[in-house]
């Protein structure tokens, strides 16, 4: 980042009393993790912080210390608003007066559309928690050991364990001082990515017995009768996508999980070499090359049929 910026925006937080951190709808680890872990640093430094996050906190996320205090509306005043982990402003859900440009947009995604007065993007950097561990000190925040705990589960769930193609040296020496704050890897690691429910499980079940492969393109679908009648209290797809695109075979995977509001939440992931998140952005969505999203409005059925058609031209489109 650059001093004059970064003297200013250090300036501008300085002044604020009231700070609201937001992150996006349908929160992942790096959501999550990125609003504890600045919220309460800046709460550490005197500051008066509102955290909230549209959907509430996934029940993953809930052994995360300060999590009971993320609200889904804001409540009461806010000088100065920072956006986490989102690329676009759609992506917080109804949390500001529409038409407001935030103070400070802080995200890591490729098509981030710089929607804030003052804009910190860097995608090449694999989670906005890690992002915020380099930043922080900059703006004159100390990283005490519950927002490490919160940024380390951001980095651990945006990288997939440390194993997504994007990782460098600094992502395991930033994890690393992270520990030496008190951070329980194996245990925040298991939290994060490795234990879930029963009905979770069964969920994937309903979603694999879909599974369908075509050349090196895989899906499958989730609609809203899986979760009902197996109990899944999401309305996600608890994390199928990252099986399939375990499968060797295959270039991209695709999940369709329908929604209740008549749209379909679509989740794209791609091997090294291709970029989804072209694909995802034709449908108003965004994300990283290897891993895409959007929410599209439409019956399941035809959705599909759209998304397959742009993907499979997408691929054609390299031949
Ligand atoms: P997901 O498929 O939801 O796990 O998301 C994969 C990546 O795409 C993440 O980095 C998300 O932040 C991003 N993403 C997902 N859905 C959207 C969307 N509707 N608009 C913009 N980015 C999205
Ligand atoms: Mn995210
Ligand atoms: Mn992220």
């Amino acid at each position: 980042m650059d001093e004059q910026l970064k003297a200013q925006i250090r300036n501008i937080v300085g002044e604020a009393a009231h700070i609201l951190v937001v992150s996006h709808i349908r929160p992942d680890g790096d959501a999550v993790g990125s609003i504890l872990g600045l919220g309460l640093s800046l709460k550490a430094a005197g500051k008066d912080v509102q955290m909230v996050l549209a959907d509430g906190v996934p029940a993953s996320f809930k052994h995360l210390s300060g999590s009971e205090t993320i609200n889904k509306r804001v409540k009461g005043e806010v000088d100065v608003s920072i956006v986490l982990d989102c690329s676009d402003l759609q992506r917080i859900g109804d949390v500001l007066p529409k038409d407001t440009a935030p103070t400070l947009n802080i995200d890591h995604h490729i098509t981030n559309l710089n929607f804030a007065q003052f804009n910190l993007v860097y995608p090449q950097v694999p989670s906005t928690a890690e992002v915020l561990v380099g930043l922080m000190p900059q703006l004159g925040l100390s990283i005490e050991k519950e927002a490490a705990e919160a940024l380390l589960t951001g980095m651990i769930t945006d990288t997939l364990g440390f194993r997504t193609a994007n990782i460098h040296a600094d992502t395991l020496r930033t994890a690393a001082e992270l520990m030496e704050l008190g951070c329980d890897l194996p245990y925040l690691y298991n939290k994060a990515l490795h234990f879930r429910s029963f009905e979770a499980v069964r969920y994937w079940g309903a979603g694999l017995s879909t599974l369908e492969k075509e050349d090196r393109l895989l899906w499958a679908c989730l609609t809203q009768k899986d979760r009902q009648s197996i109990g899944y209290p999401g309305r996600d797809d608890a994390d199928l996508i990252n099986i399939l695109s375990s499968i060797e075979e295959i270039d991209i995977a695709i999940i369709f999980v329908e929604q209740a509001n008549g749209s379909v939440k679509v989740s794209w992931r791609a091997r090294k070499g291709f970029d989804v998140s072209q694909i995802a952005s034709g449908f108003g969505g965004g994300g990283h090359k290897p891993a895409a999203g959007a929410e599209i409005d439409g019956d399941l059925e035809l959705v599909k049929i759209e998304v397959l058609e742009a993907t499979r031209s997408y691929l054609k489109s390299l031949q």
